[in-house]
């Protein structure tokens, strides 16, 4: 690690990559109401402990140069007196063997993985289960507006609510962030109970002075044939415009990865794959880098069936997590 990422990583400390699955504009609006009720339950987002700083025991520690043989003296033959019989043959010089050097392995060096010293948030959109009265009540959205607390999501035909589906993309895309080295925190700690509100998703994020925020989402078009993935962003960050610009950058970074996994949206973003939008509380109100996904069309049955699949959901994480890393090179 050089001197300058040093420093960036200390400064950095205490930011994560976080996923956030703040936004409530997936498809149609929630069936609201369906989810069970209950009081509200969520404890707060998780704070995973920083991945302590890769020990520097065994660095430096050079292996002991290994000195050559001494090199054997050669006894001098005795001069011979004339008068004396021929001398013995001298004795044979005595062969002078270099030892090479000890091939000691090089200690291993830390592991400094590609996402070291970031902090990423992750919000998986939605909520196992809230109360209507829950959901609906209104709560700060940014650009003066206010908006509900949060929707119920959308689900495929045959009943797979999204926000497990979120919830299942968040668990492997936080396990190979962490592979990674990445601090990650998301924004709901199960997939039971009442999360926080979009506006508290996004504060999520902005207290952890993320890296990068990442809301995960699938969306709820009915339209025939509607299918394909996209990427919203806000066009009124809180953050000002250089936060605006650095989440177009990870929403170019999210849509080259994913492009090789899924359709483009057929049906939003004019084949673009992006979305700007200005009504998204978890996007308006953060003051870090941060985009919301929505994987697919889950009322797509094609689309459905890709995302509700165990092996394609660690497509998606391994996705993200390069789209991650293309977006933090030379940043
Ligand atoms: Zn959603």
């Amino acid at each position: 690690m050089t001197s300058s990422r040093n420093a960036r990583a200390v400064r950095r400390v205490g930011l994560s990559l976080v996923v956030v699955g703040l936004l409530t504009g997936c498809g149609p609006e929630p069936q609201q109401g369906t989810s069970p009720q209950g009081a509200p339950t969520w404890e707060g987002y998780v704070n995973n402990t920083p991945i302590p700083t890769p020990g520097v025991g065994g660095l430096g520690t050079a292996s002991p140069a290994t000195s050559p043989s001494a090199i054997p003296m050669v006894a001098a033959t005795p001069r011979v007196a004339p008068t004396q019989p021929p001398a013995a043959p001298a004795a044979p010089t005595p062969r002078i063997t270099q030892v090479p050097p000890t091939t000691q392995a090089a200690p291993a060096a830390p592991r400094v993985g590609t996402l070291e010293g970031r902090t990423i948030v992750l919000d998986p959109g939605h909520n196992g289960g809230a109360s209507t009265a829950f959901n609906n009540k209104l709560v700060p959205a940014g650009n003066g507006r206010r908006k509900a607390c949060n929707t119920s999501g959308t689900a495929t035909s045959n009943g797979v609510p999204e926000h497990t589906i979120n919830w299942r993309l968040a668990q492997a895309l936080k396990a190979t962030l962490q592979d990674a080295g990445a601090r990650v925190v998301l924004t709901r700690t199960s997939d039971d109970g009442a999360g926080p509100c979009v506006n508290q998703r996004a504060a999520v994020g902005n207290d952890e002075r993320a890296d990068a925020a990442v809301s995960l989402h699938a969306d709820g078009s009915d339209a025939a044939g509607a299918r394909g993935f996209h990427v919203i962003r806000s066009t009124t960050m809180t953050g000002g415009a250089r936060v605006q610009a650095e989440s177009t950058a990870l929403a170019d970074a999210v849509v080259a990865q994913f492009d090789a996994i899924m359709p483009r949206s057929n049906y939003l973003g004019g084949g673009t794959a992006t979305t700007p939008r200005d009504d998204i509380a978890g996007l308006n109100l953060s003051r870090v880098p941060a985009v919301m996904l929505e994987a697919g069309n889950l009322r797509n049955a094609t689309d459905a069936a890709k995302l509700t699949d165990p092996a394609f959901v660690q497509t998606q994480a391994a996705a993200i997590r390069r789209a991650l890393e293309a977006y933090f090179a030379g940043r």
